[in-house]
């Protein structure tokens, strides 16, 4: 015959081995997560304790804030913009300094070239964007060109 006391040791025992089943590994600290008592998150595909997930430069938790995915790893919003920042969109090659900005891509200088003409261009040109490239005034003005971009426009 059960009585309350067994009922209750079993409950205990299910509630132990269901924590055991549930109970996922924070990808941070290799710990488990009880869910009861820490806070977690589910992110790239990982658990973590809310406090291990963290920017991969400045170990700042991000506490629910925005974060930046690159590679596997997460960056607060101004290490990823750093992160990218240097890295040539052509090339990949991570040139800090002399990058050029346009359209929320950097180039470097070698790189920065007319998509119509190859020409080396400079960052004071006025360009416009074709297929994510820069297209320069001369070729702008360029007939094949000027089809080109209204089909993309239209
Ligand atoms: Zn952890
Ligand atoms: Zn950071
Ligand atoms: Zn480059
Ligand atoms: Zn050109």
């Amino acid at each position: 015959m059960n009585s309350w006391w067994d009922k209750l040791f079993a409950l205990q025992i299910n509630r132990f081995i269901w924590l055991a089943l549930i109970c996922e590994v924070c990808a941070g600290c290799k710990k488990a997560i009880d869910p009861d008592v820490e806070r977690s998150i589910f992110s790239m595909n990982r658990h973590w304790h809310l406090e291990h997930f963290r920017c991969a430069t400045c170990s700042r938790p991000f506490h629910g804030h925005e974060h930046y995915e690159k590679k596997g790893k997460a960056y607060c919003k101004k290490d990823f913009l750093e992160l990218i920042g240097h890295h040539c969109f052509i090339c990949d090659k991570n040139c800090a300094g002399a990058m050029v900005h346009v359209f929320g891509k950097a180039f470097c200088p070698d790189c920065y070239r007319c998509k119509g003409c190859d020409r080396v261009l400079h960052h004071k040109d006025k360009v416009m964007e074709l297929d994510l490239l820069p297209l320069c005034k001369k070729c702008i003005g360029h007939k094949n060109f000027q089809k080109a971009l209204k089909y993309k426009s239209g």
